[in-house]
């Protein structure tokens, strides 16, 4: 037949069910897939236009789908097989035209390899979240329909290639959308290739016995036919064979021999309404006798992807078992075509209690209730699988993840080794930023490297999965338990500042006891580090003893005043403008010994002139300035800067021996002075090193304070302040 009373048929098959389908439309996507194909051939020699035709005819009388299906079919090899974009489709015909045929294009490419049951369910989810609209996978099961009734031409490493594919991809999500015609004969076909030798056995076999049945049911049939006239029943009744797989899995799975299988064969009885489904099934049972265990009322609990019938197996006269199934036209559709069925069936499915793990279908059914058959199919977005997101690995594993997953999720759903030497990543054969969020088919690579630095703090922030984040957790726990401790008691420390205290102030035998009583911890060190990677916070550490902590803040404030009132030496032009007042006394207060390049504020003492604080000095804080606003003056300063400033550094240590030495050298390598070094170990193993210098400026400030960092043991310098 040549291609166009093909084209003839195929527009004929979609005026039956549409008669107002746009034919224009269809038209012109047959004849730009037939010149984008032209000189292409099938392995069966036959020009390539053949395949598309045939399965937008698939398409048609198969699924009876909408017009921008049966263009999409038409279409859907030329992207991937011709110098067509999907921009030239979008222009040409629709951007849902071109969407739907980038879809099928997209799961074309995908590289399927045979993998566990688990693996396998991955795959059949990441077709439906890469779909994004159903008709997608439609198109796509019409084409490996047509692939696999045409796969005589291929080599036989091809065939069993995609005979596998078909039978573990294809036919189960034929199956979930409840297309069983469709189904089996994908099993079928699967079958052949994957099993010449059984499948040969079983067609020929039943072949052989067809005859001596045949007559037995046809008797049997006209025997129900006489019985529910007299019922007054509108009914039409067939009878088949099981299809060959379904007989296959029998005799192999159950170890049966063909002769031991029951119900080889099947009636179909197809009524008006439920009630009757349910006459006919007490009236067949009245007739013949029914094998109790096997009588299945998926009508009052219908199946998970819809499958609504009454299945019963009997002893027939002769006594051979046979299977009858009872169900409403509707339902027959509905079992056949699934999903594209309900392009059909405006009023939709009615509701029971389905469950299982393909709670999607049910809300899939759900939808269309009350919504106009002629948006359904088009409206049904594959949000069925949102919730996760689908990405392979090189080998081609497919791994889930929760939607927003990035690299890191992905390197540590592999193995945490992986996740925790990680240097990078590959999107899709590009490298790509850590925080890059996953789509649904890309494929994945980790890069990494024995001298990888391991997680950042930042890394919990881009993980998505619980799995990753509790993993890097793990690993900061473990890993950087000396940074962890040092971050936790700088964290815990600021926090003591709103109470005006330091860690030495807390440091006394009840305080520290009520602190590790009331947190639960062994030890100030475990306290910190795990304030230091999140597992307890600073502030809640301070809510604990916060009765302690104000008891010991009053001691010391009553000692402060004490001692403060002795020293009140007045120094002048030290190099600092107040704004206003010229040849002002001027101090330094000695809570945050400011220097040149601080931001400083001054503060009018009375009778000592102004005192200078930095301007990051609690003591010089909004707050406090609002207690006496007007003693506040702006001060500056001036270029004629002393030589060098007295300032203080207070710095945090692990115990240990020569640390004063070392701290010594490491300054007088820099040429500064020390006007006093006072290093005082606490009971937690710490040493507090309270360090007072002469410093030019904070610029040198700054430099000392970062070769002081390098001094091995030390973990914080800081200058003091408040
Ligand atoms: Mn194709």
């Amino acid at each position: 037949m040549d291609i166009q009373s093909q084209y003839q048929q195929l527009e004929d098959a979609v005026r039956i069910y549409n008669p107002s389908a746009d034919f224009e439309g269809i038209q012109r996507a047959f004849a730009f897939a037939d010149i984008a194909h032209r000189g292409q051939k099938r392995k069966s020699g036959e020009p390539y236009i053949v395949h598309p035709l045939a399965v937008a005819m698939i398409v048609a009388k198969e699924l009876r789908l909408d017009s921008e299906s049966i263009e999409a079919a038409l279409l859907h090899d030329v992207i991937e097989d011709t110098p067509a974009t999907a921009e030239e489709l979008s222009r040409l015909f629709s951007p849902t035209i071109a969407n739907l045929v980038e879809g099928v294009s997209k799961l074309t490419r995908i590289q399927y390899t045979t993998k566990e049951d688990e693996q396998m369910e991955n795959f059949r989810k990441m077709l439906f979240a890469m779909s994004r609209d159903i008709r997608v996978i439609l198109v796509k099961i019409s084409d490996r329909l047509h692939n696999m009734r045409t796969m005589d031409y291929q080599t036989p490493a091809k065939q069993r290639q995609k005979s596998l594919e078909t039978m573990e991809i294809y036919a189960p999500i034929s199956h979930r959308l409840g297309m069983q015609r469709i189904k089996w004969e994908l099993e079928d076909l699967s079958l052949k290739y994957l099993d010449p030798i059984g499948y040969e056995e079983i067609v020929s076999k039943t072949e052989v016995d067809r005859p001596r049945y045949e007559v037995m049911m046809e008797q049997t049939q006209a025997e129900i036919h006489r019985h529910l006239e007299e019922m007054g029943i509108r009914h039409e009744i067939f009878y088949r064979m099981k299809h060959p797989y379904s007989i296959y899995r029998k005799m192999f799975i159950q170890h049966k021999s063909l002769e031991e299988i029951f119900d080889l064969f099947a009636f179909r009885i197809i009524v008006d309404t439920v009630q009757d489904c349910y006459a006919v099934m007490g009236e067949i049972h009245a007739l013949y006798n029914p094998i109790n265990e096997r009588i299945k009322d998926y009508i009052g609990i219908p199946k998970p992807n819809g499958y609504q019938s009454i299945h019963t197996t009997v002893i027939g006269n002769r006594g051979v078992p046979f299977e009858v199934q009872i169900r409403t036209r509707e339902m027959n559709e509905i079992a056949e075509y699934g999903v594209a069925a309900h392009w059909k069936y405006k009023q939709g499915v009615e509701e029971e209690g389905t469950e299982g793990r393909f709670e999607w279908v049910r809300r899939l059914l759900e939808n269309q209730e009350g919504a106009d058959a002629e948006d359904y199919i088009r409206s049904l977005k594959v949000d069925l699988f949102d919730d996760e997101v689908f990405v392979f690995t090189p080998r081609g594993d497919v791994r889930s993840f929760p939607p927003g997953a990035t690299p890191i999720d992905f390197a540590y759903a592999i193995h945490s080794d992986i996740g925790n030497s990680m240097t990078g990543a590959k999107v899709n054969n590009r490298l790509v930023p850590l925080n890059t969020v996953l789509k649904s088919g890309d494929i994945v690579e980790i890069l990494t490297s024995k001298n990888a630095k391991g997680p950042g703090r930042d890394w919990m922030q881009m993980a998505r999965s619980n799995e990753a984040r509790s993993k890097i957790r793990q690993w900061l726990k473990r890993e950087r338990k000396d940074e962890n401790i040092a971050n936790g008691r700088a964290a815990f420390e600021s926090e003591l500042r709103h109470f005006g205290l330091r860690i030495r102030d807390i440091t006394t035998p009840e305080i520290l006891a009520a602190l590790l009583r009331n947190t639960s911890y062994h030890t100030l060190d475990e306290l910190y580090a795990a304030i230091g990677y999140g597992g307890f916070t600073a502030q809640k550490a301070v809510m604990r003893i916060e009765g302690e902590l104000k008891r010991a803040a009053k001691q010391r404030t009553e000692g402060e005043i004490k001692e403060e009132a002795p020293s009140k030496k007045v120094r002048s032009e030290q190099g600092i403008i107040v704004e206003g007042l010229d040849n002002c006394l001027v101090k330094f207060s000695r809570c945050c010994t400011p220097v040149p390049g601080d931001e400083i504020q001054g503060f009018i003492t009375r009778g000592f002139g102004v005192s200078v604080h930095r301007a990051d000095c609690p003591n010089a804080s909004p707050e406090r300035r609002k207690e006496n606003p007007d003693r506040w003056i702006p001060v500056t300063w001036g270029s004629d800067t002393n030589e060098s400033y007295p300032t203080s550094l207070e710095v945090v240590c692990r115990d240990r021996d020569n640390l004063a030495r070392d701290i010594a050298a490491a300054l007088s390598d820099l040429k500064i002075s020390i006007r006093g070094l006072n290093i005082h170990a606490t009971e937690d193993d710490f040493a507090l090193c309270r360090l007072d210098l002469r410093v030019r400026d904070l610029e040198e400030l700054n430099k000392v304070m970062r070769r002081i960092h390098q001094i091995s043991g030390v973990l914080n310098v800081t200058r003091p302040a408040g």
